[in-house]
């Protein structure tokens, strides 16, 4: 039988995650500061225990799923953390996307408890964590990867191994700076487009068959009535909150500035984000930058 894995932040992306690796056979342990996000789980089977500290007493390997760098911190390192009761030899993964320097940070204190960390942020929304299709980008020891990557098959279709700790952080950031980018510029082109008196359905099939076409356009178009089951047929609901994309570009940014590196667009795609967040978009999907777009233009 298999050993049990555990899993905390069971919010939006991490509970189908963790029902992939019940679907798959393990038992699961799991926590998360809302307990009421784990009941779900705890009827198809999985044990809900009250801190990662616990999680840690009973699991071989650990996933956790985050909204960001401070609360991986404190699930690893707080006063209840897992690095408090954490077994040697335990594997340690990290999936949410954060800081590659605070992963980097994680890696070294699970180090000097014999514990071993990775760090795996994936990309594929809430849609790709249910059908277990999420790519997940891996940073770690290249001989702990096989023990993971059991793990992953079960919630992805696509694992790719970017390096030493921190790598699969910094491909996640760059993946999504470039889809924020693409997002913003399928929004204002759609919104040019459609102020010239095209239709937006045929807008976007030019630009699906010309040099135009991105992900943006073709497979998460931003401008409601071009596609079906995307946010923006739904008032831009579930999908990748606004203030997700807006920490992602600030990590971005950070990155960038401490390797001195020029990305005028990302650093423009970052305020373009923030600036969304405090007028109302902040639990919307990132595709409402069209959206907001219109509401300027209209003042
Ligand atoms: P979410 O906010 O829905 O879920 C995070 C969960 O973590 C919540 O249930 C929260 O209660 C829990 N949590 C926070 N602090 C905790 C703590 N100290 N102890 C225990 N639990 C705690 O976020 P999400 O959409 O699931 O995203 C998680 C991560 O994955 C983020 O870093 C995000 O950027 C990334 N991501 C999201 C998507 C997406 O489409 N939503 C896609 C790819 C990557």
């Amino acid at each position: 039988s298999k050993t049990p894995v555990g899993f905390i932040g069971l919010g939006n992306m991490g509970s189908p995650m963790a029902k992939n690796l019940i679907k798959n056979g393990y038992p699961v342990i799991a926590t998360d500061v809302f307990p009421e996000c784990c009941k779900e789980l705890q009827d198809l089977g999985a044990q809900v225990v009250d801190s990662p500290a616990y999680v840690a007493e009973k699991a071989d390997r650990i996933i956790t799923m985050l909204p960001s760098s401070p609360n991986v911190i404190e699930v690893y390192t707080g006063s209840n953390g897992i690095l408090k009761k954490v077994k040697k030899g335990t594997l340690l993964v990290d999936s949410s996307t954060i800081d590659p320097a605070v992963a980097r940070e994680m890696a070294v204190a699970a180090e000097k408890m014999g514990a071993v960390f990775m760090d795996a942020p994936v990309s594929g929304g809430v849609g790709a964590a249910s059908m277990a299709k999420l790519t997940f980008m891996v940073g770690g020891l290249e001989e702990e990867f096989k023990a993971a990557e059991e793990l992953f098959t079960c919630m992805g279709a696509n694992v790719i191994y970017c390096g030493q700790v921190g790598t699969g952080q910094a491909a996640k950031l760059c993946n999504n700076m470039l889809l924020s980018i693409g997002m913003i510029g399928t929004a204002e082109t759609m919104n040019l487009g459609i102020r010239l008196g095209l239709d937006p359905k045929l807008l976007a099939k030019i630009l699906n068959m010309s040099s135009g076409r991105c992900w943006s356009s073709d497979t998460y178009n931003p401008v409601p009535g071009v596609m079906e089951g995307v946010p923006s047929a739904n008032n831009y609901q579930g999908g990748f909150g606004t203030t997700l994309m807006a920490k992602d570009l600030g990590l971005a940014q950070n990155t960038a500035t401490n390797t001195r590196t020029p990305i005028p667009l990302g650093s423009l795609a970052h305020q373009i984000y923030r600036v969304m967040c405090s007028r109302g978009y902040a639990n919307k999907d990132f595709s409402s930058v069209f959206q907001f777009l219109r509401e300027e233009e209209a003042q």
